[in-house]
């Protein structure tokens, strides 16, 4: 199979010819921006919409919302499809092949002599870890069946992480197990040895003894952890003249140097959003993963968004590209990236925290003057938050608001840096080495700079034609980077090692394997005990000898012991530090204009700088606003799009920093006019069987001096256009009547003055044609149930992973995801309201309803969906003949159907990461949502054996325990006590189309906004 059948029809020399299929509401037919427009200033009333052609009312649309999936998708001998998601299968079948040519070697198989304490089949263990991600830690617990690993869970017990994790934690689990992940130590193409390696390694160091390693450079990725930091510094000192140095791809370096710019000294912040009335964001996405601290500050945002419990906080966001933060604002002021530091200087003038002046504009300076006025009203009890991409000054000024309004202590405390690379060089200085010809042994522990290093810096010419003799690439993948070094050693998964590393507060995890490592790879301590001459050291022994160091005691076994049983080492949180920032003194504003159409350059959401391209789950992960999948884009505004005649899926061409790319469109509502947004991580050439070749490289528009925005963009429209694989306007629900909308959302002052205003119609209980046939619950011991928040729900899309992965669901690929076959059974609408170029937007997750009067169980004509004497509507796999009636007569679109054999059943590796408690269903069968019947088995076995019942909170579903944000909560409502029974009767729960009387057991809790009546009027 070449490339091009495995990719589909998307292989890069075919883009521009790629004919969009004509499947879906917005791959059909012509989008009538000023229609949309009209019918904005027609509307009166509540209106939600998901896309915009829902918005502009198209006929593609209409035909689309009466159908289960989009035409096409139930067309099985489609030839193109079938080879879109053989791609997927790519790695099963070489790997089935490879094992059935490989006589396995004869092992004895022989019972236990003496059992281990605790290994039950079929029970799973848990054990502690913690994942690292952008040099900050999530703690976790990870299940093990047999010493599989097989699923991530958050450690509720960590002091910062509360049992919250996020998509990249989540989906780390498929990457461990992923057979394209390195397999072999190479050199120059040839497999070798740990010993050849080391062999090797000992010459290039021992020529280095003579200048103190002045030819020795190491590069690495930022990290906490204490151990390799010691490592690092312990080898910095045996060779003194040798040079370490740090690139991130997303880096955090205008956050450090905002603080030194602020306090003369470089500290982290740590917000207490628990603790704060207003919070403004200057460009902050801090409620989405990859913003440090993510899990905690989305549950502490969630406790202060509940309008029954306390004072509801009221969220500003001035943001430059939509994001999920801004989803979630009472006020979202859409501006150019470059507007957001004069904001920030005009609201640091407005609060008195120095600095002159920005000149806004009326919009803008309506805005800032109800904040500020906001602000000043809310001293010690505010926050205001700055974002990675804004530069040092936007940081500075933000610290300055902060300790003028008597906030530091309050909502925001300071402490010194978590990362343990401050004294690091930087990437540019290393490459000026290496082209000064200083560089005779160069060391790349981890990361991937060849492909996502600044453009200027031409990282692979420097690599490649700088003759430095002896060149190594530790790392998880042969990737980009690994190709052009003399030798690669395959790196061990945080999830096959021993580390310590630091969540953001400072509180230091231990990182405890789960599984030995399946290809023999090396960690990174393992490799530095390596560089320093312990030839034989192993990771297990470094970091703990480095922690017996902290804790010589007699009762270290003790300390160690319960260190590894919690998760983290207790008392190693960061005390805060007393800085004071300046309040005047900020350089001067640039006077310079901006020239052109301004661009972004963003993380992906889901594949994020592209480390994460071969992950089949976040591939197939809809983006939070967009729902595109396996690809990246260009975004820009309605209002740009319609003066420029452009439609969704068109190709344009941009011009920016001396490259030229074609890229696709995407209209996404809310997106500053005047600019647009491309998203970095995808055009990887070297990713595996899943990644390479997806979406577009823009690593190009990035240099030293542009990393997140620059001016004097040029976009021109070019023939052709290009096919984005996007769920947004899939499986879209008919409400009916406009008045008892999907998304129910009221203000704050209107919900109390009609507390029952999201169930004021719902049908009475009992309403039946057949009296007296009702199951009567009451006489069962458990009746499950669930309810969501909208208020509290961030839209992280973390509840979607979760689900994957304990339930075995399939990924499919581009190309069966544009038929509308993905198979997640839970998805995360995004709906919005009102004016396209700054809607108010909601996230609304929708799992079977598991209704009560389920519609689709009286069309079975099998028997194949049933009802439970528990309430469950329970699919039978066995009986299920593929006739898709349930799922055509589902209102709610949730069942999700194999239309192919979409599970890999052959790769081993596959085979281990499985959950053994779930079914991994074959071609042919509908699927959907069971509440995690088999977590709900478990625990009821565990209650009889034990002669008691299920505890309320026991019991967790998948995405209920990955939620950061606590918004999902599931539960018995039999118990007139539990969680769930209580949120049943709070005033703002209400079902989703409970007009049809379908009795849903997944009921939601209205969404109340806070808005400032100021703005609001
Ligand atoms: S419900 Fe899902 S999308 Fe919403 S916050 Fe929780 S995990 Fe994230």
């Amino acid at each position: 199979m070449n490339m091009e059948e495995q990719n589909g029809s998307t292989g890069a020399g075919r883009r521009e010819e790629a004919q969009p299929e004509e499947v879906c509401p917005g791959k059909k037919g012509k989008l009538d921006l000023e229609a949309a427009k009209a019918r904005i200033a027609e509307t009166k009333g509540p209106e939600f919409w998901r896309s915009l052609e829902e918005l502009a009312g198209s006929e593609e649309f209409q035909q689309m919302m009466h159908r289960e999936f989009p035409k096409g998708a139930s067309e099985w001998l489609d030839s193109v499809s079938r080879r879109g998601f053989m791609k997927l299968m790519g790695a099963s079948v070489a790997l089935a092949g490879m094992t059935a040519c490989t006589k396995q070697p004869l092992e004895p198989i022989v019972p236990y002599v003496k059992q281990p304490e605790e290994v039950i089949p079929g029970r799973p263990l848990f054990y502690a870890t913690a994942f690292t991600f952008g040099g900050y830690a999530t703690p976790l617990l990870v299940e093990s069946h047999l010493f599989r690993p097989t699923k991530i869970e958050g450690n509720d017990k960590h002091p910062v992480s509360l049992g919250g994790t996020d998509v990249y934690a989540q989906a780390s689990i498929l990457e461990m197990y992923d057979p394209d992940r390195s397999q072999h130590i190479v050199h120059l193409g040839d497999f070798k040895s740990w010993s050849n390696f080391q062999h090797d390694l000992r010459g290039a160091l021992d020529a280095q003894q003579s200048s103190h390693g002045a030819g020795i450079r190491i590069l690495t990725g930022s990290f906490s952890s204490p151990a390799l930091a010691d490592q690092m510094h312990s080898f910095l000192a045996a060779y003194p003249a040798a040079k370490w140095h740090v690139y991130d791809a997303v880096s955090r370096d205008n956050v450090t140097a905002g603080a030194q710019m602020a306090f003369g000294k470089a500290v982290d912040a740590q917000y207490q959003l628990q603790n704060a009335d207003v919070i403004v964001s200057l460009d902050a996405d801090f409620l989405y993963a990859g913003f440090p601290g993510f899990t905690k500050y989305a549950r502490d945002f969630a406790r202060r968004r509940n309008p029954d419990a306390g004072s509801m906080s009221r969220l500003y966001v001035v943001e430059s590209t939509p994001t999920s933060t801004g989803v979630k604002a009472d006020h979202r002021l859409p501006v150019l990236a470059s507007e957001v530091e004069p904001f920030a200087r005009a609201l640091a003038s407005a609060v008195g925290a120095g600095a002159s002046g920005g000149s806004l504009s009326g919009d803008q300076a309506k805005y800032l003057a109800a904040l500020s006025r906001e602000l000043q009203a809310h001293r010690g009890s505010s926050i205001v938050i700055a974002g990675p991409q804004q530069p040092a000054v936007v940081h500075a000024l933000a610290h300055a608001i902060n300790q003028q309004l008597g906030n530091v202590g309050k909502t925001v405390v300071y402490t010194d840096r978590v990362v343990a690379t401050g004294e690091a060089g930087l990437l540019q200085d290393l490459v000026a080495d290496m082209r000064g010809g200083k560089v005779q042994l160069l060391i790349i522990m981890g990361g991937n700079p060849v492909f996502n290093a600044p453009t200027d810096l031409n990282f692979a010419d420097a690599l490649k034609n700088t003759n430095i003799p002896f060149r190594v690439h530790l790392g998880l993948y042969q990737d980009e980077t690994a190709e052009l070094c003399h030798w690669h050693i395959n790196e061990a998964h945080y999830l096959e090692a021993w580390g310590d590393t630091r969540a953001f507060d400072g509180t230091v995890s231990l990182v405890q394997p789960l599984i030995a490592p399946l290809y023999d790879g090396k960690s990174q301590y393992e490799f530095m005990a390596s560089l320093l001459g312990q030839w034989q050291t192993s990771g297990h022994e470094v970091v703990q000898s480095y922690w017996q160091k902290q804790h010589p005691g007699a009762d270290f076994e003790m300390f160690w012991r319960r260190s590894l049983h919690d998760g983290f080492i207790a008392g190693t949180a960061f005390a805060p530090v007393q800085v004071s920032a300046k309040t005047g003194g900020f350089p001067a504003a640039s006077t310079s204009a901006a020239q052109g159409t301004e661009i972004n350059l963003r993380p992906d959401p889901s594949i994020y700088d592209g480390c994460f391209a071969n992950n089949g789950w976040l591939q197939e992960l809809p983006k939070p606003l967009s729902k595109l999948t396996w690809d990246n884009c260009l975004w820009m505004g309605p209002a740009m799009a319609a003066r420029m005649g452009i439609e969704k899926r068109d190709l344009v061409q941009v011009d920016f920093n001396g490259k030229s790319l074609k890229l696709p469109v995407w209209i996404q509502a809310g997106h500053p006019d005047n600019s647009v947004t491309v998203f970095f991580g995808y055009g990887r050439v070297r990713a595996g069987r899943v990644g390479t070749g997806t979406g577009f490289n823009v690593y190009p528009f990035r240099s030293t001096s542009v990393q997140w925005f620059g001016s004097g963009a040029k976009v021109t429209k070019v023939s052709g256009n290009y096919i984005l694989a996007s769920t947004q306007g899939y499986q879209t629900m008919d409400a009916g009547d406009e008045s008892r909308p999907n998304v129910r959302t009221r203000t704050l002052d209107e919900y109390r003055k009609e507390p029952g205003f999201a169930n004021a119609d719902a049908p009475p209980p009992g309403l039946t044609l057949y009296p007296g046939y009702q199951w009567q619950y009451k006489n069962e011991p458990y009746e499950w149930g669930m309810t969501i928040d909208l208020n509290a729900c961030v839209g992280c899309n973390n509840c979607i992973i979760a689900c994957q992965s304990e339930n075995n669901i399939a990924v499919v690929g581009k190309e069966q995801v544009n038929h509308g076959r993905h198979m997640h059974w839970l998805r995360v609408d995004a709906y919005y309201q009102g004016d396209r170029d700054n809607p108010r937007a909601y996230f609304q997750p929708v799992p079977c309803m598991q209704c009560e009067n389920a519609p689709c169980e009286l069309v079975c004509p099998v028997g194949a969906t049933t009802h439970s004497t528990e309430g469950l509507n329970d699919m039978t796999y066995n009986r299920c003949v593929g006739t898709r009636y349930c799922s055509n007569n589902c209102p709610y679109k949730v069942r999700r159907f194999n239309f192919f054999l979409y599970t890999d059943w052959n790769t081993p590796q596959y085979k281990m990461m499985r959950n053994p408690d779930v079914t991994v269903r074959s071609r042919g069968v509908m699927e959907k949502c069971t509440y995690c019947v088999q977590r709900i088995s478990e625990h009821r076995i565990d209650a009889e054996r034990e002669n008691r019942k299920i505890a309320d909170t026991e019991l967790q579903t998948a995405c209920q325990q990955s939620c950061p944000a606590n918004a999902i909560v599931f539960g018995n409502i039999n118990d007139p006590n539990s969680q769930v029974t209580r949120l049943k009767k709070n005033q703002r729960n209400y079902g989703l189309l409970d007009d049809l009387n379908t009795r849903p057991r997944t009921t939601y809790l209205a969404e109340i906004r806070n808005p400032n009546p100021e703005l609001e009027a």
